[in-house]
């Protein structure tokens, strides 16, 4: 992995197109992860993810507001995408977004899922083919939205494990080639406060 210092300062985000960088306040940084607190629609970077339902049509919470922010053709891209299976991801676009692409992703439902005991592969799954199609699309950063968080229900520091330990294999199995920043990007107080509390656990201080 690459050096895994924690150093609290200003983070940086650099846009796709080399405008100005993008500064947020109170971020865990290191030379690859992120973690802020702000409307993923407003990022200038590669690509943000999408927590999207099975039609990919849209629906509450982060996904409208993602295909509010980047406008009708968003949809109309999606349709022809055929839905996607939970625990995968499909990529298009960012039309009218400062985004490059959008990732959508399809969480899982909490508890009909933990039922089963398949809600922690399903999401990794999102987590992992996410991180897949921005390297196949040579993308240098990605933005997470806390996936399956919000009405799918999926407890906050759970769900935030997850994700950092898929990020965590995922660069250490040599798969995160030319990936420079995975951001997780959290829009409540609840969900930074996973982030902060569990990534020194995954990404620890040398
Ligand atoms: P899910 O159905 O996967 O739970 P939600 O959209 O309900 O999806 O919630 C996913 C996460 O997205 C939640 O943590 C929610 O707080 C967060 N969220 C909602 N709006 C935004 C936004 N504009 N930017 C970033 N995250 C958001």
């Amino acid at each position: 992995l690459p050096t895994l210092s924690l150093l609290y300062k200003l983070n940086r985000i650099n846009p796709a197109d080399g405008s100005e960088p993008a500064y947020t306040p109170n971020a865990i940084f290191n030379d690859k992860i992120s973690v802020i607190k702000q409307d993923i629609t407003t990022l200038s970077i590669d690509s943000i993810v999408n927590a999207a339902n099975n039609t990919l049509l849209g629906g509450g919470g982060v996904d409208g507001a993602i295909h509010r922010a980047a406008g009708p053709d968003l949809y109309d891209e999606c349709e022809t995408l055929n839905g996607c299976e939970t625990g995968s991801a499909k990529i298009t676009d960012g039309y009218e977004l400062p985004a490059k692409k959008v990732i959508h992703a399809v969480g899982p439902i909490y508890w009909s899922t933990k039922r089963e005991g398949k809600h922690t592969s399903l999401l990794s799954g999102c987590y992992r083919k996410s991180l897949e199609l921005a390297v196949e699309n040579g993308l240098k950063s990605i933005a997470f939205s806390a996936l399956s968080t919000g009405v799918y229900g999926y407890p906050s520091g759970e769900a935030s494990e997850v994700a950092l330990n898929t990020v965590r294999t995922f660069f250490e199995e040599g798969k995160a080639d030319g990936l420079e920043r995975v951001v997780f990007c959290n829009f409540l107080q609840k969900d930074e406060d996973a982030y902060f509390k569990n990534l020194p656990k995954y990404f620890p201080p040398v």
